[in-house]
């Protein structure tokens, strides 16, 4: 597989239905030549269908902030995987730290979310994984990230042809403007990369995995992670929900 690098937005439940319409047409009007690069827009869900009528014809997908663990049933307010292949979701972002504080989303649900994914659609699961600042200052956010790996890819396969991103978001970077040093981020890189050879074999690491940052990217700092080896791509919350800058982050990896 050719791994082209990935910027993927995440807006959140920050814009109501009017305003992410209009921003999805900014989007597809600003975000047009980027051959060299993958990128995705995850909005609320309730716009998820009419997004994807705007974007059709730009290059950027479309994906979602959450997807649940079973593919039909009864299930009252949640949307399995085969429903967002349905609208045309070419990903769907997974256990992000929100959720598994809002929600309290854990481990196995995570695992479940996965395996749905995989088993029931052609969408790229985007695993987030990331420590608290207290994992931080303890020391604590390799085994922290190690353990969350483990617990959400224990027994997943992958068939050849899918692929898998996980977003490094340490909780304490996301949404406060406290960005991380690229080279600390470098070397979580690294060593998410050494437990995911652990559970799935360096060729598969190497061919189906990117590995993405995620915590208060912006137009300013997205330049110092470009020429580091290990970074595939940002998941961006804030400074996505401007098409201006949202671009220059793309262009600036
Ligand atoms: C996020 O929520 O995934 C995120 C990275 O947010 P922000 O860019 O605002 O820190």
């Amino acid at each position: 597989m050719e791994k082209k690098k990935i910027v993927i937005a995440n807006w959140k439940m920050k814009l109501n239905v009017k305003d992410s319409l209009e921003l999805a047409q900014k989007y597809a009007e600003t975000i047009t030549e980027i051959a060299d690069k993958e990128v995705a827009v995850c909005p609320s869900e309730i716009v998820l269908t009419e997004i994807k009528n705007i974007i059709k014809d730009s290059p950027v997908k479309l994906g979602a902030q959450n997807v649940f663990w079973e593919d039909a049933g009864s299930y009252t307010g949640e949307i399995s995987a085969s429903m967002l292949q349905e609208v045309g979701c070419e990903y769907a972002i997974i256990g992000h730290s929100e959720r598994r504080e809002n929600l309290l989303e854990n481990y196995e649900m995570i695992h479940q979310k996965i395996k749905a994914i995989l088993d029931h659609s052609q969408i790229i699961p985007v695993l987030c994984v990331g420590e608290s600042l207290k994992d931080k200052e303890l020391e604590k956010q390799d085994y922290v990230i190690i353990e969350q790996l483990q617990q959400s890819f224990s027994g997943v396969k992958l068939l050849p042809n899918q692929q898998v991103i996980v977003a490094y978001e340490p909780i304490w970077a996301i949404g406060t403007g406290q960005v991380i040093k690229p080279q600390d981020a470098e070397n979580m890189h690294e060593i998410i990369i050494a437990a995911l050879v652990d559970l799935f074999g360096v060729d598969i690491v190497k061919n189906q995995f990117r590995i993405i940052y995620g915590g208060s990217v912006n137009n300013k700092n997205a330049k110092d992670f470009k020429a580091l080896d290990n970074i595939d791509g940002f998941l961006v919350g804030g400074a996505s929900l401007k098409a201006e800058e949202f671009l220059e982050i793309i262009k600036a990896l």
